[in-house]
């Protein structure tokens, strides 16, 4: 007796489609075939629908500590809203309080998140400070199933910046044990300069957000950090990659034989930097910031060709109250965004427009960062062994990215105007119904941590 199959089921994987359906037991999937005959307590119809692997968002600051205020979603508030975007696990950023090991901080974010969490999730680890004590505590970390490390190469006033010298280290010491190191790559003297010349100028407005940190800030700090990931000989990421320029730079390390790989988000894929001549300028302010046309139509071609590997939300929510925290200093503005609820009708929406396949946006959205960050094949895929996450898009669904249908705890909606045809109507956590037709049906806590295995083989055929 199974609990649940999935019928009529146009099965979307990376590798293709199958149309068939889909038996589920003890929240794993157990069968995919053209017809299950063993009888089911649930069926599932999804004619006239796509199936989907559970999206995985591989970037998500829930209770985020940042820039003297904490993101307005929780892990409650912020895995609903991943569930009700077809997100089945999100890999949030633990964060060392000042002076806390970082096994402490591993325990504290599980505390946070696990009676709280409505998905599955994963964790990586910002690293603030590189002593002994935290560089030998990698090794325990990644135990731990915590295999990627994130570090900053900006955000110096919020005691998060990493000298060149450190990031080789730490990254010498990930590598010794198959992790991953995440880098935010921003100039942070460049960008330093340019907000002091704006501020002594009196040009405190967010528009002078993006003007602090050009392209260029980004793009030079990319090919540092692909320097400095040569010389230690490790696995680097580049977290929400933003430009033409880093793009190239990522792909140039690759073909010098770099295990460098990177990922964008749905903002830079919808907005350019007119959002900031905007009256809701301050609520576009994220780092980096959004960028010029080339830039947002570049990303959807790496998207397409596979230069870029992950698309991931970056969901870090600020509400329009915590925004005027910079009224007076755009420097100020907590920097972040929302997310996680759009990464699917967004790129689903460019799959429309034939920018991308569907099977490329099932290699963005699921199995790739599953591959990356060590969750493959339990999460990725829809196969025969796998977790019983799955998302239901009906293609059909014309829906509003308002406020009012998001379900953040943010006032306000950055894609207020835009509306998209495509959106997910099911989403199944481990078999469970956590999302139907816009209603979060799932329980506060029911996810559960997913350790992330770290790479024994380097990804390179992801
Ligand atoms: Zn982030």
């Amino acid at each position: 007796m199974l609990d649940c199959v999935v019928t009529d089921a146009k099965i979307v994987n990376h590798t293709g489609i199958f149309e068939g359906e889909i038996g589920i037991r003890d929240g794993r999937i157990t069968q995919v075939a053209k017809g299950i005959s063993e009888t089911t307590d649930r069926k599932v119809s999804a004619r006239g629908k796509m199936v989907l692997p559970g999206l995985v968002d591989g970037h998500t600051h829930m209770e985020f500590p940042f820039m003297g205020t904490v993101t307005a979603d929780d892990f409650e508030s912020g895995t609903v809203a991943s569930a009700c975007g077809g997100v089945t696990t999100i890999i949030d950023f633990s964060i060392q309080p000042k002076g806390s090991s970082l096994l402490e901080t591993y325990e504290l974010w599980r505390k946070k998140a696990d009676p709280k969490v409505c998905v599955d999730y994963s964790l990586h680890m910002v690293i603030r400070e590189a002593n002994q004590a935290n560089l030998n505590q990698i090794r325990q970390i990644i135990r731990k199933g915590v295999q990627s490390v994130k570090l900053f190469m900006t955000y110096r006033r919020d005691g998060l910046l990493m000298s060149d010298i450190n990031i080789y280290r730490i990254m010498k010491e990930v590598a010794k044990y198959g992790g991953v190191v995440g880098l935010h790559c921003e100039n942070n003297d460049y960008i330093e300069c340019l907000v002091s010349e704006f501020l002594a100028a009196e040009k405190t407005e967010p528009y002078y957000h993006a003007k602090s940190r050009p392209p260029e800030a980004e793009v030079e700090a990319v090919r540092r950090a692909t320097t400095l990931a040569g010389f230690a000989n490790a696995n680097m990421y580049v977290v929400h990659m933003s430009t033409r320029g880093a793009m190239e730079s990522v792909v140039e390390a690759r073909n010098r034989g770099l295990d460098v790989y990177a990922e964008t988000c749905p903002h830079y894929l919808t907005f350019t930097e007119n959002m900031y001549r905007g009256l809701a300028a301050k609520n576009y302010v994220m780092s980096p910031p959004l960028r010029r046309r080339e830039d947002k139509e570049a990303l959807w071609l790496g998207l397409a060709s596979g230069q870029i590997r992950t698309v991931a939300s970056d969901h870090c929510c600020f509400t329009s109250e915590q925004k005027d925290l910079g009224k007076e200093d755009f420097s100020r503005i907590p920097n972040g965004v929302p997310g996680t609820e759009v990464i699917l009708p967004i790129l689903y929406h460019g799959v429309s427009r034939g920018l991308i396949s569907l099977e490329r946006l099932v290699q963005l959205t699921s199995y790739n960062p599953a591959r990356q960050f060590g969750l493959f094949p339990r999460k990725g895929t829809i196969q025969v062994g796998s977790d019983a996450d799955i998302v239901v898009l009906d293609p059909k669904k014309r829906q509003r990215l308002s406020k009012d249908n998001l379900h953040s705890r943010m006032d306000n909606s950055i894609y207020e105007r835009i509306t998209v045809t495509g959106f997910p109507v099911l989403t199944l956590s481990r078999g469970r119904v956590v999302h139907e037709d816009g209603q979060f049906v799932g329980k506060r806590g029911g996810g559960s941590y997913v350790p992330g295995r770290p790479h024994s083989v380097r990804p390179k055929d992801l």
